[in-house]
């Protein structure tokens, strides 16, 4: 059995915010506005309503503006589209998400396409996505940006490392595999892209130096998936049902119980990927706020 170490991602979000507050605290004291992350929501999907609260508490803990522009679910695209151009030319705004998913009668990529690429903080924009895989400046979407986050802090090498990345939806694994990729000194790795479709899965991800598991399956990652030694990260998030006060508890794509001791490091769930979310949202903000100012786009 290895020694692991937990990868805290719930202090490493911490310390990025802490670091934010800093900066923003620095700017207001020589005159400057704070960063503004405005988001739309649409509905009212349970998930959706509590990451935006969450998002709202968070920007205003990091001293952040914040607003939130809360539509009904029978919003027409239209009335999107006109919003969401309200906030590309609002120069109070420097960066804004539109909460996914939205209802079924709206096209999601006609409105990410509508999304100016300079307040694009969520990185799902084709201009940004094109330019992060070119190793163009470009907001990184905000979980991705996380595991690299998570990787660096933790001072995991990744140059000449093989990482496995386990499913390649737009918003986690397919980026991550990319960012993982570049020729960067913290995210160096030679990266196998895994999917639903892939033979031999266990034998794959058994030589994974690092492991990114994001495919929505609770538990799936069992311990003879894992190379000894192995550091693994597990995106996935699961509400299991059970007799506490609350009624359930999170569990990830990973056993964790049974594969922590196969590892050198590892995730946990919740307090890994989850925390990071919200903290590089935050940082794509300042980002989108500085390269307002500084013109440096
Ligand atoms: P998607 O459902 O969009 O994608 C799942 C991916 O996993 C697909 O590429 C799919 O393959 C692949 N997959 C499914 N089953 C298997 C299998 N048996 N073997 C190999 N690959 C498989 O998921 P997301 O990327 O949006 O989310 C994944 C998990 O991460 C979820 O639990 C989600 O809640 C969580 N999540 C957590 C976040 C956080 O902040 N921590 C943020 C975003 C997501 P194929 O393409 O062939 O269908």
């Amino acid at each position: 059995m290895n020694k692991y170490e937990l990868i805290d991602g719930k202090q490493i979000a911490k310390d990025i915010k802490h670091e934010l507050a800093h900066e923003v605290s620095e700017m207001l004291d020589s005159g400057k506005r704070a960063p503004h992350l405005a988001a739309i929501i649409v509905g009212e999907d349970g998930a959706s309503l509590s990451y935006v609260a969450s998002k709202e508490k968070q920007s205003k803990e990091t001293g952040f503006f914040s607003s939130v522009y809360r539509l009904p679910a029978n919003t027409s695209e239209e009335e999107l589209l006109q919003m969401v151009e309200f906030l590309n030319t609002d120069s109070e705004v420097d960066g804004y998400i539109v909460q996914l998913p939205l209802p079924e009668h709206i096209n999601e990529q006609t409105i990410i396409n509508a999304i100016s690429p300079k307040k694009d903080v969520d990185g799902f924009n084709p201009v940004n996505v094109g330019r992060m895989s070119l190793g163009l400046s470009s907001f990184i979407p905000a979980t991705p940006l996380g595991i690299k986050l998570l990787l660096e802090r933790s001072g995991v090498e990744t140059q000449g490392k093989h990482c496995v990345v386990v499913g390649r939806s737009n918003i986690v694994g397919t980026p991550v595999a990319i960012l993982l990729s570049r020729n960067e000194a913290s995210a160096n790795c030679t990266v196998t892209l895994c999917h639903s479709k892939t033979e031999n899965l266990k034998e794959i991800c058994l030589t994974a130096d690092i492991l990114i598991v994001a495919i929505g399956k609770p538990a799936f990652i069992t311990e003879d998936m894992v190379k000894d030694g192995a550091v693994v990260i597990d995106v996935g998030i699961h509400r299991i049902a059970d007799n506490s006060e609350k009624g359930y508890h999170i569990i990830g794509d990973v056993d964790f119980e049974k594969v922590k001791a196969k590892c050198s490091k590892i995730t946990p769930v919740p307090g890994g990927v989850g925390p990071m979310t919200i903290a590089c949202l935050l940082y794509n903000t300042m980002k989108a706020y500085k390269s307002k100012f500084q013109n440096n786009e």
